[in-house]
């Protein structure tokens, strides 16, 4: 697909991949990223001290400088009080502008684009409040069927909030019958076809449960076409996909960072707003003392004079314990740099699945698609096994995966701190239940 088609850097028809631990350590030695495996704890499972841990998709694991970082703005609270706000090492009045280039650059925006604030819902439900504008003829909403359940509920909850009934409002993208994933062309030919009465589409750019990325440019521009507003939930896309919100155009964009950027559990959310509304004031928006004006926001006046950009959006002053620990795993996305990860999650995932094609026949199947383009770093599997009894056997081997109903497993090795030894002993694991 277009917006990661330049870093296909790995074709699995040509890259020779092995069956063999050496292979795997020789790629280990090999790894461009390997000495960022050592900024992060690595929980012990079995008898691993270190766990084969494949559920970074879920909650990224700690950065070891988070507790640094934390325990900083703890001595500066103890011994300023409210003093820190503007004497600590790093005051908490502007602390989440340390956050806007590097976050910028990891969603490919301009840093007045991009904000950290709240939680993923809640920012949705603002960007809603901003961009899902129903009128009589336009007012649906497209979203994926089976997206995240608080997506669905945020959607229909808006729909509702509007008056509308969501099975009427809400459009459901499905995949063909005896399909898993969806077809770029489908979703580009329903907004041929409906984007007259479409108000607003809402995508994942990688969906949690198969694990495909969509061909966000394509589907974006279609959008604009018909005059659509387009917003992107990047849960799974942010820190994993090369993503370049600013060119692609879309309106908005949200992410939580405790998947693949760790920042730790109800970790902080990030918002981009396309620079095209940084100044419509004229748009709805549900408003803080935080979006304020920064020079006059402590005179306390009672009229909302909106900061240009993302940041006018804020509610409130943000929890600085949070932000140092997402700053602690942000820096080490800066330095590993987005392609770098890309490059090595395309490698790293093509050996995952190389290797489980190597299972005996029948027993595993992968539901994400096969094409590194239409994917992220986790593989979706289904076992021929209760999928329950293997997560817990796994466990016991020290190798730590997740669930979704019905009947998936994801796994997911995550470039920065998974290795290919790693990749390697869960096969192992997985043929000896095989067998
Ligand atoms: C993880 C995830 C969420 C979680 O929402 P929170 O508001 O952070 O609890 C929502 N949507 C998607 C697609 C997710 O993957």
């Amino acid at each position: 697909m277009s917006n990661t088609k330049q870093t296909s850097l790995v074709n699995s028809s040509t890259f020779q991949y092995e069956d063999s631990i050496d292979f795997a350590i020789a790629m280990d030695v090999e790894d461009p990223l390997r000495q960022y495996r050592n900024q992060f704890f690595i929980p012990a499972a079995g008898d691993r001290k270190e766990c084969i841990y494949l559920a970074g998709n879920s909650l990224g694991l700690q950065p070891r400088k988070a507790r640094t970082y934390i325990e900083q703005e703890l001595d500066d609270w103890a011994n300023l009080g409210v003093e820190g706000h503007f004497d600590a090492k790093h005051p908490w009045l502007p602390y989440h502008e340390n956050l806007t280039d590097m976050s910028a650059r990891i969603v490919g925006a301009k840093p007045s684009e991009v904000v950290v604030m709240n939680t993923l819902t809640v920012n949705l439900h603002l960007m809603m409040v901003s961009f899902y504008r129903p009128t009589k003829e336009r007012y649906k909403i497209v979203t994926e069927s089976g997206a995240f359940p608080s997506d669905q509920y945020a959607v229909a909850s808006q729909a509702k909030f509007h008056g509308y009934k969501p099975e009427d409002a809400v459009v459901e993208l499905t995949p063909r019958d005896g399909e898993s994933t969806l077809r770029t062309e489908d979703i580009l030919s329903l907004i041929d076809k409906d984007g007259d009465k479409i108000a607003l589409i809402v995508l994942g750019d990688v969906n949690y449960l198969t694990g495909q990325a969509f061909e966000v440019e394509k589907i974006a521009h279609a959008a604009r076409l018909k005059g659509c507003n387009i917003g992107l939930n990047l849960a799974h896309g942010a820190g994993n996909l090369l993503l370049k919100l600013h060119d692609w155009d879309v309106d908005f964009a949200v992410w939580c960072t405790y998947k693949y950027l760790n920042a730790g559990p109800g970790g902080l959310a990030g918002c981009f707003v396309h620079e095209r509304h940084a100044t419509s004031f004229d748009l709805p928006r549900f408003a803080g003392w935080w979006g304020h004006n920064k020079k006059n926001r402590f005179k306390m006046g009672p009229d909302f004079d909106p900061i240009p950009g993302a940041e006018g959006w804020q509610l409130s002053n943000p929890p600085i314990f949070q932000l140092a620990a997402l700053r602690a795993s942000l820096e080490i996305f800066d330095a590993a740099t987005m392609p770098a990860i890309r490059q090595k999650s395309e490698k790293i995932t093509g050996y995952l699945e190389y290797l489980l094609h190597q299972l005996p026949p029948g027993f595993c199947s992968i539901i994400t698609p096969q094409n590194p383009d239409e994917r992220g770093s986790q593989l979706s599997i289904r076992l021929t096994k209760d999928p329950h009894e293997m997560l817990t056997a796994l466990k016991k081997e020290g190798a730590i995966c997740d669930f979704r109903n019905p009947d998936i497993i994801r796994a997911t090795p995550i470039p920065l701190y998974v290795k290919y030894q790693d990749v390697f002993d869960f096969a192992k694991i997985l043929a000896r239940f095989a067998s």
